[in-house]
């Protein structure tokens, strides 16, 4: 059944867990990660970065329908998300599609015009009874806006959210929840991951909101728990299930059938992801 983040939140927050949220771009990643929810009786989020639209992975257009679909037919509450969303008119675009969550990416803009654009999309969310995250802090990594790339990918701790602007930012605007910068890296991780718990807490704390974190795959399972004891309500992953997906699917290769080399990919993906929503849900 289609869900809010709000909605989903209070039991997260009941709880004491993070619900995950999966970028989707073909249809084998729907079904990895709707299964494993469906499996394990909780809660999940199927999210679509625009970033994929920009690169020529999948649009909108195409997946979304089937994202909203999918959900409705779930067992278990689903949340249909834009990530990353850069545009308010692409963002209406999904609202209008029936998503149920949306997330505004101001954080490569100036501070006040950060506030200002999330504003506007905070309006228009709760406009369709949707909710809205949005991000402040730049994250290491690949992104749509290159927000804050270094050469080694590392996160750079200038970049990471300042508790005290994070307090500010909320009130500002009225988002529902905030992606924070506290040492993740979108996609791959070429060192290990540094995270600071501490900085998670008092983001948390000075919030009062869930705190998301963005470049959730690649961290260990020891340090997930971490970071959703100190405030962490939703974890964005999306490169290791991918992985997974091309290693299951080249472990089959050569082959003569494409839907041989789907299944596999899918299979690999599930149990991927099952992998990281036990840890998220406290079920490992
Ligand atoms: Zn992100």
């Amino acid at each position: 059944m289609l869900a809010t983040l709000n909605d989903i939140f209070k039991m997260a927050e009941e709880k004491k867990i993070a619900i995950g949220a999966f970028n989707v771009v073909n249809f084998e990643n729907i079904l990895a990660v709707l299964d494993t929810a469906e499996k394990l009786n909780m809660p999940t989020i199927l999210a679509f970065a625009q970033t994929h639209e920009e690169n020529k992975v999948m649009d909108l257009d195409t997946i979304g329908p089937v994202m909203v679909l999918m959900a409705k037919q779930a067992k278990v509450p689903v949340v249909v998300h834009l990530d990353h969303g850069i545009n308010l008119d692409y963002i209406e675009k999904s609202l209008k599609m029936g998503f149920t969550s949306i997330m505004f990416d101001g954080s490569a803009l100036p501070y006040d015009e950060n506030v200002e654009m999330t504003k506007k999309a905070v309006e228009m969310a709760h406009k369709y009874n949707v909710s809205i995250e949005a991000e402040i802090g730049k994250m290491a990594g690949i992104t749509l806006n290159n927000e804050g790339i270094t050469e080694n990918r590392k996160s750079d701790r200038s970049n990471y959210t300042v508790p005290a602007e994070a307090k500010d930012f909320v009130e500002k605007t009225g988002v529902d929840c905030l992606a924070c910068s506290f040492g993740t890296v979108h996609g791959e991780y070429f060192s290990e991951p540094n995270l600071d718990f501490d900085l998670v807490k008092e983001l948390s704390d000075a919030t009062g909101v869930p705190i998301v974190m963005h470049g959730g795959s690649g961290v260990s399972h020891e340090d997930y728990k971490k970071v959703i004891a100190n405030g962490v309500r939703k974890i964005n992953y999306f490169t290791y299930m991918d992985k997974a997906g091309g290693e299951g699917a080249s472990a089959v290769c050569p082959t003569k059938y494409f839907h041989d080399i789907a299944k596999a990919g899918q299979d690999a993906m599930q149990k991927d992801v099952e992998s990281a929503m036990r840890c998220f849900v406290n079920m490992d």
